[in-house]
């Protein structure tokens, strides 16, 4: 890994959801529900004053901003431990030992002690207001592409309830999720290059995996980059899903911070200064009486108000894309307007006219801003005080702009990119959890896990290679794919079937579906052994079975039995294929008698195209090579 002369720096925060029995502080099992919830309950969250002083303003402002948060639960996925009406258990053994397996795969040296702490969060994703994090070991290495990347920490969290919906006042949570354990590993900011970091990524995920504890699928597995560039900011960018994004997150970053400095050296061209930035906001609402704006029409008939602010001198620059469709400057300016004051309805000129504001309404609005060509100008329309908030938050941007590119916390989005969540908090301040007592481990428990370490990845590569005659390159693919334990279990149990075909399908087939959009890594484990198993009985052709998976990608409720039914696939008794093959033959029965077994190639595609998907290619050669030889 070579240093470029002007470095970027990048640091990974892996998270992966531990596939233990148990929950981290309870009994319930580690799994996620898509039944109705059973019961709802609101919280209204009230950290107490000594928690409140260590809050960042950020987190703090959330909170006066009184937002309810709606709890969905049920009894088989949470108890009262996850409502905070009952204390924690002790820490998990299971989730214990898988992480400091990990750890000493890394090569980090355990804590003596395990202390859980309380860290404080108060977006509501935790009804105690606070997630629970330990760390279990330090200063581990890992060898990647002949570098020592340094490993800072391993810990060992309580995984937060998950998001159902969100409302201008109400949060809904599901708290299924809620207490998974979670294995935390962070590097040191050492990483130069998203090429870099996605290698760092794949070996951590390897080392994850080789504990054979992990889960898989959406959700399990969430990866926070922090990335900083010189003269730039350090940006915080959370939950990147794919492995396959985390580069492209990474080079859009950079490009994103790049555009801002262009961005800030273009203001100070224009000589912006701090106080050319006015917060003077201008009542719009009469020129949108009669609009067309939908958005605009519904706040005023709501008794809101259209407020304006003019941006001196930052004509054409709100448009500016930051590295990517769909992320301009003016889209940063509205997420800070969103996140301040919870408005939708935000406009700039650089994007008008359009949402139904015609050229009649932005002459207007720019006289009476008085907005020449050269500015710029931010629109909201909301409740007064509402409106006022997102227009301050659009100038306190404004100015963060003529310094350059502001630390934030940013959201990952699929397409790579990323969107403003908060300021940067302050490094966040911790406290012990009194209830969940300490584990000590000692060096019997150590030694204990080393007398079993899962083998390693290449261990792993050359075992499937022997034990199941699959080829370097395939096993390899397995060893750095999730269906590891799937592979095994379904190799195991298929009687007719190559594990050969089992591994391919897997890797290599799943891998180009997922490029073409279809979430096969969605579908459970149980119904991907029960296809393996529908072709393994002939039930359905080898052939069909990429179709079926997409078909189970689209519909992740139903079975492959209601697939099957679906796409009409049926396997063909050897009569009927019989049948078929004759018809074939009696169709061109002139090629037959003039080429012979010369006429194979043709008749082949031919029939295939109409049997594809209801029986097996092999069988047909079989059957058509034995026909035509008699013909
Ligand atoms: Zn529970």
């Amino acid at each position: 890994m070579t240093e470029p002369v002007h470095p970027i720096k990048v640091g990974l925060e892996i998270h992966r959801q531990l596939d233990t029995e148990h929950k981290l502080f309870c009994s319930c099992p580690t799994a996620l529900t898509e039944e109705a919830p059973e019961y709802k309950f609101l919280r209204r969250l009230r950290p107490t004053q000594s928690e409140l002083g260590q809050v960042d303003q950020a987190a703090l402002f959330e909170f006066h901003r009184g937002k309810s948060i709606m709890y969905e639960a049920d009894h088989e996925t949470s108890c009262l431990v996850e409502m905070d009406e009952e204390p924690p258990g002790k820490l998990n053994p299971e989730a214990t030992e898988v992480c400091l397996t990990a750890a000493i795969l890394m090569h980090a040296k355990p804590v003596d002690e395990i202390h859980v702490m309380r860290k404080i969060v108060i977006d509501g994703s935790n009804p105690t207001g606070f997630q629970r994090t330990s760390i279990v070991a330090l200063n581990g290495s890992l060898t990647v592409d002949g570098n020592a990347i340094p490993i800072d920490q391993i810990s060992l969290e309580e995984d937060a309830a998950r998001k159902t919906s969100q409302t201008r006042d109400i949060t809904s949570y599901r708290i299924d999720r809620l207490g998974i354990p979670l294995i935390e590993v962070t590097t040191a900011p050492v990483l130069h290059s998203p090429s870099d970091v996605e290698k760092v990524a794949l070996a951590i995920g390897n080392i994850l995996r080789a504990t054979r504890k992990v889960k898989r699928g959406l959700g399990s597995v969430r990866q926070d980059l922090n990335i900083s560039i010189p003269d730039g900011a350090l940006i915080e960018i959370k939950g990147v899903q794919e492995l396959e994004l985390i580069g492209k997150a990474v080079q859009l970053e950079v490009d994103r911070q790049s555009i801002l400095l262009q961005i800030r050296d273009e203001l100070k061209k224009r000589n912006v200064q701090p106080s050319t930035i006015s917060r003077n906001y201008v009542t719009l609402t009469d020129i949108f009486q009669n609009t067309k704006a939908r958005v605009i029409r519904e706040a005023i008939s709501k008794n809101g108000v259209v407020l304006g602010i003019r941006l001196q001198h930052f004509g054409g620059l709100l448009g500016r894309e930051l590295g990517i469709a769909g992320l301009r400057f003016g889209t940063e300016l509205s997420g800070r307007a969103s996140f301040w004051a919870g408005v939708g309805g935000i406009f700039h000129s650089d994007e008008l006219p359009a949402y139904g504001i015609v050229e009649s309404e932005i002459d207007q609005v720019r006289q009476m801003l008085s907005a020449g060509n050269d500015d710029a100008f931010v629109l909201v329309a909301d409740e007064f005080e509402r409106a006022k908030d997102a227009l301050n938050a659009v100038a306190d941007r404004a100015l963060e702009a003529l310094t350059g590119v502001p630390e934030e916390t940013r959201n990952a989005m699929p397409d790579g990119s990323s969107r403003f969540i908060r300021p940067r908090p302050g490094a966040a301040r911790m406290y012990p959890e009194t209830d969940v007592p300490s584990t000590p481990i000692t060096e019997l428990v150590i030694a204990d896990l080393n007398s079993r370490l899962p083998e390693t990845s290449e261990e792993l590569t050359k075992r499937l290679s022997s034990q199941y005659s699959l080829n370097q390159k395939l096993s390899r693919q397995l060893v750095d794919s999730d269906y590891l334990a799937l592979f095994e279990r379904t190799s195991k149990k298929s009687k007719n079937t190559q594990p050969s075909f089992i591994a391919t399908m897997l890797t290599e087939t799943c891998k180009s579906l997922r490029r073409e959009g279809f979430a096969v890594n969605e579908v459970s484990d149980e119904k991907m052994e029960s296809i393996f198993e529908l072709v393994d009985l002939g039930t359905i052709a080898k052939e069909a079975m990429p179709d079926l998976l997409k078909w189970q990608a689209k519909n992740l409720d139903s079975g492959p039995n209601d697939g099957i039914r679906a796409l009409g696939f049926q396997i063909l008794s050897e009569l009927e294929l019989d049948r078929i093959i004759d018809q074939h033959l009696e169709k061109n029965r002139k090629l037959v008698t003039e080429k012979g077994v010369g006429a194979f190639p043709s008749l082949m595609g031919s029939i295939m195209s109409e049997v594809r998907g209801k029986t097996d290619a092999k069988i047909v050669t079989e059957r058509l090579k034995q026909k035509l030889a008699k013909a």
